[in-house]
């Protein structure tokens, strides 16, 4: 079903975006523009002043310290010039002036300290800005740069906006962390939008994992609305429809009722075998962030876990968590899993994935960085520690380890060093655990998936990434909304590295799945299956379409289409060519209501 009329034409404000996670809700706008920026001018009682003014120097103070730890290890990584800028900040920050004026507002204008600071501070950017010499106007950044970072001090203790949501909101932010994500309270937040953000963003992938529906990549929504506004978000078709009208409303309640009619559809296929029209077995896993999630795969129909990304253990707490913590979270999946397959994949921790609290000196590609697998073989007692407890967990129950961004031969061999390091050690200290624990690999770096031949030898199972594969396959970004429209996992050199994957892996006689978020599209999920993937790990909300698919489609269907797909040029033609297939199949996956 589409509308009649596209609310645009009716006077309504209509933004596009990317649609990341699907679902429609209709509720009140929450703005999180740079939550922390958002100061309102707050009145003091007089006795209060004294303790604001200490709030205020105990920022300073511990700003303080914060720059010059940084400033020591930018001095040690990109040398004392480039360092120098810190100098800059605690200078400015330990200036009497600028603590004099701070004390002096508060006290003549009964403000907190938040406000009294933002205002000092704003004050002095704008001379900044209005500077002839463009050396003073670069300097307006670093004093961002400082009022954010002496907000956080302040505000540290306090409850944020976030936390204040009313139920039936959705929130509009100009981006949002993975662990901000992760901490939506979904009794109050109905959704989000964002104008930042690409397909598969940590965010997008949060919001797909805990079916939260989410538009990103808006581009400039955070400036069309207000709190308070009513806004459709349509997760589906990537739309926001901000102050709609009660017809657009009218219908889109028929929309989620016809959506919700749709779901109560798939859910009977629940217990119902994941295999072909002729009778090939599909195993549709799911692809998880949290213990908890478990029982939302296997409520969808999953047959087990092939995707734990254990970094939000650490995203989602303020301290490195110990061996136990990583041991219970595990313990729990495999109790949960009851004898199903779980794939753990060692911490994933580097470029979008770091709370700011444990980000370290920003690198200038982190991407291209000190992320994943390098990360955790630069910090072996961290890793082990995480191996120590993935073994302790794999006596309760089946559990294969899988490292991420594996990029060449050698980072293989070490890991696995290492995972032999520490059987002996639990060995020695009498600890049971698998001792032929299956260790297999993501394939998401380029260089993996040319030399698929040689790592088939040396592991046991590939799972293809298709996030990062394509990202680095195609120089395209995966978070930036400004190259979206390039970042395609149909490009057909991402299609031709699939293929030799997937044939190494059958000449190898291992395992291969896909757990990109890729492989939650049915034209996708078309060509995979048809290239020679057997099992495909998907967040839980896209199982029970997958499930229907499978069950509706040959094999030798899937093999045909991906012969022809392969011939094609681009992925623009690829895309329209598998669309047009898998909606001959499974027609009313590609026609939710909505706008198109
Ligand atoms: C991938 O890169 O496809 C993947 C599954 O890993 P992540 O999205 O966590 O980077
Ligand atoms: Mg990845």
């Amino acid at each position: 079903m589409t509308f009649s009329q596209p609310p645009a034409r009716r006077g309504q404000r209509l933004v596009k975006g990317l649609p990341v996670s699907g679902g429609i809700v209709i509720g009140k706008v929450l703005v999180i523009d740079d939550e922390i920026r958002r100061v309102v001018p707050r009145s003091i009682k007089p006795e209060d002043v004294g303790h604001e003014r200490e709030r205020f120097d105990k920022a300073v103070k511990k700003s303080i310290a914060e720059i010059r730890r940084v400033h020591e290890q930018a001095e040690r990584e990109m040398g004392k010039e480039a360092a120098k800028i810190f100098s800059f900040h605690v200078g400015m920050l330990a200036d009497p002036t600028f603590s004099g004026s701070v004390h002096g507002m508060i006290e003549a204008d009964k403000v907190t300290a938040e406000y009294a600071a933002t205002h000092v501070l704003d004050k002095i950017a704008s001379q900044f800005r209005s500077a002839k010499d463009p050396v003073f106007a670069t300097k307006v950044n670093d004093i961002d740069d400082l009022t954010d970072r002496l907000l956080a001090q302040l505000l540290g203790g306090r409850k944020s906006v976030l936390e204040q949501a009313d139920s039936g909101t959705v929130i509009i932010a100009r981006d949002l962390t993975p662990s901000q994500t992760a901490g939506f309270d979904r009794e109050r937040i109905l959704g989000f939008a964002t104008d930042q953000g690409g397909m598969t963003s940590h965010t997008a992938i949060i919001a797909k994992a805990l079916e939260i529906p989410a538009v990103v990549g808006c581009q400039a929504l955070v400036r069309e609305v207000q709190d308070g506004d009513e806004v459709i978000l349509d997760g589906d078709h990537g739309m926001v429809i901000v102050s709609p009208d009660p017809d657009t409303v009218a219908e889109y309640l028929r929309a989620i009722e016809q959506r919700r009619q749709y779901q109560v559809s798939l859910g009977e296929l629940r217990d119902l075998p994941s295999v072909t029209q002729d009778g090939v077995d599909i195993h549709l896993v799911g692809n998880i962030e949290l213990p908890e999630e478990v029982s939302r795969v296997l409520g969808a129909g999953g047959e087990g876990i092939g995707l734990y990304r254990t970094e939000y253990l650490y995203l989602t707490s303020k301290t490195e968590p110990t061996e136990g913590d990583h041991y219970r979270a595990y313990r729990r999946c495999v109790q949960l899993l009851a004898g199903r397959e779980l794939v753990i994949r060692t911490m994933d921790l580097g470029a979008d994935k770091y709370t700011q609290g444990q980000a370290e000196v920003p690198e200038r590609n982190p991407f291209l960085g000190c992320r994943s697998i390098r990360y955790c073989l630069k910090n072996q007692p961290m890793f082990k520690k995480q191996l120590r407890a993935v073994l302790r967990a794999s006596a309760e129950g089946p559990i294969k380890i899988m490292f991420p961004l594996v990029s060449s031969i050698a980072e293989l061999r070490q890991a696995k060093f290492v995972v032999n390091d520490v059987m002996e050690e639990l060995e020695e200290e009498g600890h049971a655990f698998d001792r032929s624990i299956k260790i297999g690999m993501m394939v998401e770096v380029p260089s993996a998936a040319i030399q698929a031949e040689t790592f088939a030898r040396e592991c046991d199972f590939f799972s293809i990434g298709t996030n990062d594969l394509v990202q680095y396959t195609l120089a395209v970004d995966r978070i930036n909304e400004r190259v979206a429209n390039l970042y395609n996992p149909l490009h057909p050199a991402v299609i031709r590295l699939i293929r030799d994957v997937a044939r190494a892996a059958k000449r190898h006689e291992i395992p291969v799945s896909c757990c990109g978020e890729a492989a939650g599209d049915l034209e996708f999920a078309m060509l995979l299956i048809g290239l020679g993937v057997r099992t495909l790990s998907v967040s839980s909300s896209m199982i029970p379409p997958l499930k229907r698919f499978v069950r509706s489609v040959t094999v030798e269907q899937c093999e045909r289409v991906s012969r022809e797909a392969m011939k094609l040029e681009s992925d623009v033609h690829i895309a329209a060519y598998l669309r047009d297939r898998a909606r001959k199949i499974v027609p009313e996956a590609f026609d939710m209501p909505g706008i198109d």
